[in-house]
């Protein structure tokens, strides 16, 4: 019974938690990473392979030596801000790292892929509740990457029988309860690890793009789902295409969006402190709302979410950062 997943990303933060729960459930998670943006000190549930998507060589040697039966592919650049400024950068990590990938799965006679795609390929739907069949017109290269690869697998599964789950996450936070593993990035971006960064003083203050959103206050709206649920749907994404099922999509949201505004407020109450923060411009690429149900999810897969409050999010984000994070 083969239990080796080659989990490239799995350095980085949604990827380093799912790789702490397949090893729980007895999965043995390869991870493939460059190291980049990821961390050495976050592979603690499985061995190390440091090499880039782009190096097809490495690709195959990886696939011959661990004989993988399945890939959760993770690794991708994920930042709409520096998409917007590089669109050329991650079209060629996103997608022809993908392409690499897959390319080198159907070779090695791999053909399980659950892949990590996005909300933003979805773009501003006017506000409504978001499912799997709205339409995908993504705003910024982000998006438009990740929805090129979940072309990319349907097509490999027509012509090459590539099975994959697609999981399209909306806003994931958090870490790890435990604190043994979180998000750490370099600078940091997103806004819950940006908030708690000023809170610490760490910054010297939130910037809110733009508050002139056609939103209950002027701020964008984003579904906050916890990384430890998000991670959990992958073991069962797995599950899934190894028991034979077929390629599906399914959005990973709460179905209950959050202002900018409101996450500050909410973060004075999961820290215990304020939040220095002024306004800017808007960020470009930024769609006003973005929030999904997970009824497929939670009907088809059995997905339950138990740490998606903004209050645990917070609080598992802030026990994380006090922990001193990564380095080196
Ligand atoms: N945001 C913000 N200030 C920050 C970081 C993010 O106002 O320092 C906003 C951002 O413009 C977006 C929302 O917070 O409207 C969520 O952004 P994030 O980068 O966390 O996730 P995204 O939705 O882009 O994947």
């Amino acid at each position: 019974d083969n239990k080796v997943v080659l989990v490239t990303g799995g350095a980085g933060y949604i990827g380093s938690h799912a790789c702490k729960l397949l090893a729980q459930q007895g999965f043995v998670p390869v991870v493939y990473d460059s190291l980049t943006t990821g961390w050495a000190q976050a592979v603690k549930f499985g061995p190390l392979v440091q090499a880039d998507l782009l190096d097809r060589a490495a690709l195959d040697a990886a696939f011959a030596q661990y004989r993988p039966c399945a890939v959760v592919h993770f690794a991708a650049l994920s930042q709409v801000g520096e998409a917007t400024r590089d669109p050329g950068l991650y079209w060629r990590n996103n997608v022809c790292g993908s392409l690499n990938l897959i390319e080198a799965m159907v070779d090695a006679g791999c053909r399980n892929m659950v892949f990590s795609s996005t909300c933003a390929t979805y773009g501003d739907q006017d506000g409504v509740v978001l499912d799997e069949d709205s339409a995908q017109r993504p705003l910024n290269a982000y998006g438009a990457s990740k929805l090129a690869v979940e072309g990319m697998l349907r097509d490999f599964g027509t012509s090459h029988g590539l099975n994959s789950v697609i999981f399209r996450y909306f806003n994931v936070a958090g870490a790890d309860p435990d604190a043994e593993i979180g998000e750490w990035h370099l600078p940091e971006t997103h806004l819950i690890p940006a908030m708690i960064e000023a809170v610490a003083g760490a910054r010297p203050a939130l910037v809110i793009n733009g508050n002139d959103y056609p939103t209950h206050d002027g701020t964008c709206i984003r579904d906050y789902v916890h990384v430890m649920d998000l991670a959990r749907a992958h073991v069962l994404g797995l599950d899934w295409l190894l028991n034979g099922r077929e390629s599906r999509v399914f959005n990973l949201g709460t179905g209950v969006g959050f202002s900018v505004a409101e996450v500050i407020a909410q973060c004075r109450a999961g820290t215990g402190r304020r939040v220095p923060h002024s306004y800017g411009p808007r960020r470009a690429g930024d769609a006003a709302a973005l929030v999904s149900g997970s009824r497929r999810a939670v009907e088809e897969l059995g997905w339950t979410q138990e740490r998606s409050s903004l209050k645990l999010i917070i609080e598992d984000a802030w026990r994380w950062y006090q922990t001193g994070g990564y380095s080196g």
